[in-house]
């Protein structure tokens, strides 16, 4: 299934309002395995690497139901790094 097709599809069983409680609940599990390995907690790779890609999919996901075009994304996302790029 392409990736629209399936981020349709879930918005349609879902709907918009549990998609965004979504997106909030894998950003929180994203940020929650950063601060137990920074704390030393017992954390995987393998934990840090599925919370980073829930977040990236629930923010495919918000893109869609905001209406937010890739080029703004990448745009908004080219610009960052000439900035970081600068500060070093
Ligand atoms: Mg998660």
């Amino acid at each position: 299934m392409k990736r629209n097709e399936l981020y349709k599809k879930a918005l349609t069983k879902w709907g918009e309002d549990k998609q965004l409680d979504k997106w909030e609940e894998e950003l929180t599990e994203l940020l929650l395995a950063i601060k137990r390995h920074r704390s030393g907690r017992d954390v995987s790779l393998e934990d840090i690497v599925s919370e980073m890609v829930d977040v990236e999919i629930m923010n495919e996901q918000g893109m869609n139901i905001l209406g937010i075009d890739q080029q703004m994304y990448y745009k908004a996302k080219r610009q960052k790094k000439v900035r970081l790029e600068k500060r070093l």
